[in-house]
C-alpha cells in the first residue's frame, strides 16, 4: 500500500520513521561524516499536526495512595537534591507548593527508580510573560542521566494559547513525540501529569535491549500512548541511548526569563 507523506504526518508517525532512518544512516556513517548531533535546533522542530485543544474536566485532587513514595507533600524538599552539587535542593517551598528558583538550577530525587507510575501537579503563574519556549518552560525528566538537562524530558510549558513547535509544547516528549491533544489549563490553574515510565534496558555491550516507553495523561486526557523513545532528549541533533541503570527523577529550572512555575503533590509508585 502506498502511504503519502501527508498520511504519515496525520498519523503522527513521521517523527518515528524519520528517527529510524537517521539511526540507520548513523550506524553506517563513514569516518569523517558529520556527527549525528551537528546541526541547528530548528532542524528538529516540528510544526504539524497541531494537537487539538480539549478543555479538560474540573481539577480533581489525587492524593498519594498507600503504596506510594511521596516526593513532595507541600512541606519539604527532603527527597530532592540540587543537580549541580548534590547539596540541598534550594527551590522555594511556601504555602504547600514548591516554586522553581532558576538561579539554583535543576533538582532531582535522592532516590533512583526503574519503572514507575508518577503523579505531579504544576502551575503556570497567572502573571506569566514571554512567548514560545520562553513562557513557563520547565520539564519532567523521567530519568535523569547526568548533569544539566541529561535524560528523557516530558515537556512542561505554558501551552494555553502559546504557539511553539508542537514537539516542544506541553505534553510533548521533547523533540520526539507530539502530545495527542492540548489539554492545557490557563495560567493560575493547576495542571496534572500522570505518567507511566518503563525504563530502557541495555545489553552488556551497551546496546539497547528494550527502549524506554511512556504513557502519559495531562489533566486526565491521554497525551502519550505507550510511545517508544528514540533515546535521551537532545536540543540539537538526533536522540541516542547511553547505557544507564536506575535513575533519579529530575525537574527543570529552564533558563528563560519568564516567571517561575510551581509544583505540588508529587508521588511515585514503583512498578
Ligand atoms: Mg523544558
Amino acid at each position: 500500500m502506498r502511504i503519502s507523506h501527508r498520511t504519515l504526518l496525520a498519523a503522527g508517525l513521521a517523527t518515528a520513521l524519520g528517527a529510524s532512518a537517521c539511526t540507520r544512516s548513523k550506524s553506517v556513517a563513514p569516518a569523517g561524516a558529520p556527527t549525528p548531533n551537528a546541526g541547528r535546533p530548528e532542524d528538529t522542530e516540528v510544526y504539524a499536526p497541531v494537537p487539538r485543544v480539549v478543555t479538560p474536566g474540573a481539577y480533581v485532587s489525587e492524593p498519594a495512595p498507600a503504596d506510594a513514595i511521596v516526593l513532595f507533600d507541600g512541606t519539604s524538599l527532603d527527597e530532592w537534591v540540587s543537580v549541580k552539587d548534590k547539596g540541598p535542593a534550594r527551590w522555594t517551598v511556601a504555602n504547600g507548593v514548591v516554586t522553581v528558583n532558576k538561579s539554583t538550577g535543576n533538582i532531582e530525587t535522592k532516590r533512583t527508580f526503574r519503572d514507575y507510575q508518577l503523579h505531579i501537579e504544576w502551575r503556570i503563574p497567572d502573571n506569566i510573560t514571554g512567548s514560545g519556549q520562553a513562557r513557563g518552560n520547565s520539564g519532567l525528566f523521567m530519568a535523569s542521566t547526568g548533569s544539566g538537562d541529561g535524560g528523557y524530558e516530558l515537556q512542561i510549558l505554558d501551552s494555553y494559547g502559546n504557539k511553539t513547535y508542537v514537539n516542544g509544547q506541553a505534553g510533548a516528549i521533547y523533540k520526539q513525540y507530539i502530545p495527542l491533544v492540548n489539554a492545557m489549563r490557563k495560567p493560575g490553574e493547576w495542571n496534572t501529569y500522570d505518567v507511566v515510565w518503563t525504563a530502557p534496558t541495555f545489553n552488556d555491550d551497551g546496546t539497547v535491549r528494550t527502549p524506554a516507553r511512556v504513557t502519559a495523561f495531562h489533566n486526565g486526557l491521554l497525551i502519550q500512548n505507550d510511545v517508544a523513545l528514540r533515546g535521551e532528549t537532545v536540543y540539537i541533533g538526533q536522540p541516542s541511548y547511553h547505557k544507564h541503570g536506575p535513575a533519579p527523577i529530575k525537574l527543570q529550572a529552564h533558563g528563560d526569563p519568564s516567571e517561575p512555575i510551581s509544583f505540588r503533590n508529587i508521588w511515585v509508585r514503583e512498578l
